[in-house]
């Protein structure tokens, strides 16, 4: 089924409203375009960023503010029966951003927040058993690193990673039944312990 046919069969999707603009057109100046963007982009007016989205009403690409970007989620969250992991992880990100606050005294960035709950992610699949989680966790965070320009502690992130996949990482979801541990283990070492599932985006 496609999104399009799951938001046709969507009762909430009737009452949301119509986002962004569809022609090549800045949703904060109205400035018009010379070319339609495909990806974020800064106006050449106002200077402001404008996001490329996919609406749900109509499937359109869509010009939109940040701030449409996040409601143009929501919509897509409530139409795919996914609201509620949406507002929890929402939730998460505004108690992470209040706790970073209160220990920088100051308003933290994207990126602090991200990292924040990364590394804290990252804790509760290492308490669970989950390695292969844990280690899609670290690789986000050597991402987010290289993005800043952290390239020594990036790096060394990356070697954490490389060092995680050659042990071949498992998800084991709490299990604590030492026989079926035994049986499928936290790290499984592969043969073809070479082949590195590391990819750098
Ligand atoms: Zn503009």
């Amino acid at each position: 089924m496609g999104l399009l046919d799951i938001f046709k069969k969507s009762p909430a999707s009737c009452d949301l409203p119509i986002i962004g603009v569809a022609e090549s057109a800045c949703p904060h100046c109205n400035t018009l375009l010379q070319r339609k963007p495909a990806k974020k982009t800064k106006c050449p007016q106002c200077g402001k960023f404008i996001y490329v989205r996919t609406r749900p009403q109509d499937q359109l690409k869509v010009l939109v503010t940040e701030q449409q970007a996040d409601l143009l989620e929501e919509q897509w969250s409530i139409i795919k029966g996914t609201h509620e992991a949406y507002l929890a992880e929402k939730q998460k990100i505004q108690a992470e951003r209040a706790r970073l606050a209160k220990l920088f005294r100051a308003a933290p960035s994207e990126n602090d927040i991200k990292w924040g709950l990364l590394g804290k992610g990252a804790m509760e699949h290492a308490v669970n058993g989950n390695w292969g989680f844990y280690r899609n966790a670290r690789l986000q965070m050597a991402e987010v690193l290289r993005k800043e320009s952290k390239l020594k502690q990036a790096l060394s992130f990356y070697c954490w990673v490389c060092y995680l996949d050659l042990n071949g990482p498992r998800n084991t979801s709490g299990m604590k039944d030492q026989e079926l541990l035994r049986e499928f283990p936290p790290f499984h070492l592969k043969k073809d312990f070479l082949r590195l599932a590391l990819s750098v985006g």
